[in-house]
């Protein structure tokens, strides 16, 4: 059993807190929303009434925030919180320079640190199975993968500080563009008159093969689970994949990495975005593609 401090209880950090308890850790947790604390409570974590309360007596800190900045700022605010050798872990899928800033913090508090984003959105996170991409020392890791391993069923090391969210990045580039591409095959079959089944039936056991096809096919019929059964309703949102994919190109900028095919798709999700849909599953998208075809 691990004292653990979990701030951040929204979609993802709730049943990830909820996954801690059952595998019998003591959970702390924190949130600024009282909504996200409550149901957080159901579920067998202990209520904090500040990230002061919640992270008195932790041996570990858990972080699940939605951007950099958040974390950033909570981590800069353990400095005078938290005591020396206590494992601090962002699941947060934040930038990368924010993840090293992070590390950078923890160094000075003399914390062991890990970045740890996650793949497998909600459902992952309830049934804890989720993939962690861990950034961080070898000793690190091995202090933190047994914590992981009560929410997730894959953690890999990817390397050293910023490497977890690196990989994440770098995923979720491929995801926005596979997607795309997808989406525009079923829509010029359609207007090609091949059925659904049919262009799904030989791609999916051909080189066109992906996940974006197998697992999440945006059209309905095919895969029964994916969102497109259920009038898209997500799954992982396309506000969500506009972030990552935004991410992806400000790595791209400060690597000086072109990145022609990311740089389009973030575009194309940003349209989709600004035109209200942020809140639809990504794979949505094919309603704009096929919209914006000229008649
Ligand atoms: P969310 O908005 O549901 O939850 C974030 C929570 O953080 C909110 O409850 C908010 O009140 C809380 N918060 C913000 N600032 C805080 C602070 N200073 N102190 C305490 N609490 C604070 O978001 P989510 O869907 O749980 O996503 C969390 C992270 O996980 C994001 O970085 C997201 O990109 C990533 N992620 C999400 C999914 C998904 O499918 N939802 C999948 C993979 C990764």
């Amino acid at each position: 059993m691990t004292r653990i401090a979990f701030i951040g209880l929204g979609n993802m950090g709730g049943p990830m807190a909820a996954n801690l308890v059952k595998a019998g850790h003591s959970v702390s947790g924190f949130d600024l929303s009282e909504a996200s604390v409550k149901s957080a409570t159901e579920a067998g974590v202990t209520a904090a009434a500040s990230l002061a309360e919640a992270v008195r007596d932790a041996e570990c800190v858990i972080t699940m925030l939605p951007k950099g900045q958040h974390v950033v700022s909570v981590w800069t605010d353990l400095a005078t919180l938290v005591t020396e050798g206590t494992l601090l872990i962002d699941c947060s899928t934040v930038d990368v320079e924010s993840a090293k800033k992070a590390h950078g913090l923890a160094g000075i508090m003399n914390c062991p640190a890990l970045d740890a984003p996650v793949s497998g959105g909600t459902t992952g996170a309830a049934a804890g199975t989720l993939t962690f991409m861990v950034g961080g020392s070898d000793a690190a890791f091995t202090a933190g993968k047994p914590i992981l391993e009560a929410m997730g069923k894959k953690i890999v090391h990817c390397g050293g500080n910023g490497a977890g969210q690196a990989a994440k990045i770098c995923n979720n580039m491929i995801l926005g563009i596979s997607m795309i591409g997808v989406a525009e095959a079923f829509v010029l079959a359609e207007k090609l008159g091949l059925s659904h089944q049919a262009l799904f039936d030989v791609a999916s056991t051909s080189s066109g093969q992906c996940w974006s096809l197998t697992t999440y096919c945006p059209v309905p019929g095919p895969v029964p689970t994916s969102p497109a059964n259920n009038d898209y309703k997500p799954g992982f949102a396309a506000a969500l994949m506009l972030k990552d994919l935004m991410l992806s190109q400000e790595a791209a900028s400060q690597t000086g990495t072109r990145t022609p095919l990311g740089a389009h798709a973030a575009k194309l999700y940003k349209a989709f975005e600004n035109t209200g849909h942020g809140t639809e599953d990504f794979s949505a998208i094919i309603r704009m593609l096929r919209e914006t075809q000229a008649s």
